[in-house]
């Protein structure tokens, strides 16, 4: 028996520790070890590799992460949640940083290079869903590329999860589509049920894996950004159309790239949207660049 099978339950923690959950910051708990224990294998394995995971919460998935041998730097913004995890850091001395704070405002790379190991640094997270979408775009915005990561495994809402892996012709197909292909490989793994959760959440989640792309084709990220938002911003528009609002006449990067001017969004693949984004960046080159549309 581990030091942290000598834990007590979950349930308890959150009683004792007066952990009831609060809507304002995402809170849906998972208590099912066996789930944990799912989520914490799916990102492994973890002998060796640093986690970060936002919003430990009581210490469910913490739990889970540490059992599978990973060093973990856990970011929780609710000061509640202290205490809890300082009870499980205690049974695993050096093996788990609590930084109270928000994820949304903190450098993770920063933290994860001055926890220093030397080894990989993979994010892992039970997402609060009200901050998961700027989270996702902040880190796939990583500079430098290849980012300080290995590879996120993060739950969403099945909706969201679906909006990152859809293709070109699905009605769900978009700018976060777009970004999350553009600079990794993402993959729903497995749905989690509302029940498996206190409170339950209205909808399913799923747990999506993303790795990133050592390689992703070259392009500026702000000119992807600019089409990208340009385009779905008006989704039912031809091409010709909805690119106006970043060149009087868009149709040098058609020529420039081959694709219909007559063409919607949701028709181009990524490649294609990398080739308008070069296109554009090359059309703007020495003129003023237009300001950045806001984000999805
Ligand atoms: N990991 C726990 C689990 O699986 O049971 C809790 C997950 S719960 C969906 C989201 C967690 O993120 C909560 O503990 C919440 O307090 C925390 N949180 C919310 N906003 C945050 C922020 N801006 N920065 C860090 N943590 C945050």
């Amino acid at each position: 028996m581990s030091a942290l099978d000598e834990l007590p339950p979950l349930r308890d923690v959150i009683r004792r520790h007066e952990l009831s959950a609060r809507k304002s910051l995402g809170q849906n708990f998972l208590l099912d070890l066996n789930l944990t224990g799912k989520i914490a294998r799916a990102a492994g394995p973890l002998d060796g590799v640093t986690v970060v995971e936002v919003g430990p919460g009581p210490g469910g998935l913490t739990r889970a992460l540490l059992a599978e041998g990973a060093r973990v730097i856990a970011v929780e913004r609710d000061a509640r949640a202290l205490d809890a995890l300082a009870e499980i850091s205690e049974r695993v001395p050096g093996r788990l940083e609590v930084v109270a704070g928000d994820a949304l405002a903190l450098d993770l790379s920063a933290l994860a290079a001055r926890a220093g190991g030397g080894g990989p640094v993979r994010v892992v997270a039970n997402l609060p869903y009200n901050i998961a979408t700027p989270l996702l775009i902040g880190w796939l915005s990583a500079e430098p590329w290849p980012p300080w990561y290995d590879a996120l495994v993060l739950m969403f809402q099945r909706e969201v999860a679906e909006r990152i892996v859809a293709t070109p012709g699905n009605k769900v197909y978009g700018r976060l589509a777009v970004l999350s292909q553009w600079r990794s490989e993402p993959k729903i793994l497995f749905d989690i049920a509302p029940s498996a959760f206190v409170p339950p959440p209205k909808v399913t989640s799923s747990v999506v894996r993303l790795v990133p792309r050592a390689k992703p084709l070259p392009c500026p990220q702000p000119a992807l950004e600019r089409v990208t938002a340009a385009a779905f911003g008006q989704r039912r528009k031809m091409l010709r159309q909805s690119l106006k609002m970043l060149v009087a006449d868009p149709t040098p990067l058609f020529e420039a790239t081959g694709i219909a001017p007559t063409a919607r969004a949701e028709e181009i693949s990524v490649a294609g949207f990398v080739a308008l984004a070069n296109a554009l960046a090359d059309a703007v080159r020495g003129k003023p660049v237009p300001a950045a549309l806001p984000q999805p």
